[in-house]
């Protein structure tokens, strides 16, 4: 089972160098006729200690026209789909709700958790002075402000990414200590009719599962979740496609049986065989 890979960055990322002419020729190559380019767009990403240079910021006035331009020279064979990463915060979401509201011509927008209280987890200092449940709870926390106050997106993004990065990363992990909060979580998206992605860049990041862990994917489930994305977050073209393998075997033991692609903001479900 090869899914369209719905979560890819180009070097219109700033943490990325691949151009899109590779990830084109990769996902060729590993037989993918359709794939949806993400790259990230962090509005007002704050100036952080460990890094005061980084920016997140998205060139959105060359991005859509370049990917545009290749999206018709590859057609009919190939099906290229435009997308961004949102990454969404309490304090940006009026300004990524007005960029996404007058930004109908994208296929897929993911909304992103990449920081919480406004510091970066992929740093060590986010877990000073906080139980590892604690640090937990307080992004998943972030994510439910965020589903509650911004509507203008398709599916969450790597749910719990902030397992890669505790100090026992998931090796502690119960679904008891989080249960409230994704409950709460899904009954919003689920509502609203959003989605969730499969996202499988932990596994090429030395973690045993995608995201979300299994025992999330069922509370989505359970909530009447069925829009369901499979992305790699590849920044390198040797991971279009990664663990897609797995992701499949996860998603049909968890009942799911479609997963879903999108064409200007509008989903099909494709069966999962
Ligand atoms: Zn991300
Ligand atoms: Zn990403």
């Amino acid at each position: 089972m090869i899914f369209p890979d719905y979560h890819l960055h180009s070097d219109f990322s700033a943490d990325c160098v691949t151009n899109i002419n590779d990830i084109i020729k990769s996902a060729k190559d590993k037989a993918l006729s359709s794939i949806c380019i993400t790259d990230h767009y962090d509005m007002d990403f704050p100036v952080l200690p460990e890094n005061p240079d980084i920016r997140f910021e998205l060139d959105y006035q060359h991005y859509y026209p370049t990917l545009s331009e290749l999206r018709n020279s590859l057609l009919p064979d190939f099906d290229l789909r435009i997308g961004i990463e949102l990454g969404i915060t309490a304090e940006n979401i009026s300004h990524v709700t007005e960029f996404a509201k007058s930004h109908k011509e994208y296929d897929f927008f993911i909304a992103s958790s990449h920081l919480v209280d406004n510091m970066d987890p992929y740093y060590p200092s986010y877990f000073e002075e906080k139980t590892e449940i604690e640090a937990y709870r307080r992004y998943f926390e972030t994510i439910l402000f965020n589903v509650t106050h911004f509507k203008d997106y398709n599916v969450y993004g790597h749910l719990d990414y902030i397992l890669r990065y505790g100090p026992n990363k998931a090796n502690n992990f119960s679904i008891k200590d989080y249960q409230d909060i994704f409950e709460e979580i899904f009954k919003i998206m689920v509502y609203d009719g959003k989605g969730i992605e499969i996202n499988t860049g932990s596994l090429y990041k030395n973690m045993a599962f995608p995201h979300p862990h299994a025992d999330i994917l069922k509370l989505y489930k359970a909530a009447g979740g069925e829009i369901i994305t499979v992305g790699s977050d590849a920044h390198f073209p040797e991971h279009i496609g990664y663990g897609f393998d797995v992701a499949r075997t996860i998603l049909l033991e968890q009942g799911f049986k479609y997963y879903t692609t999108f064409s200007l903001q509008k989903p099909t479900f494709i069966p999962i065989v």
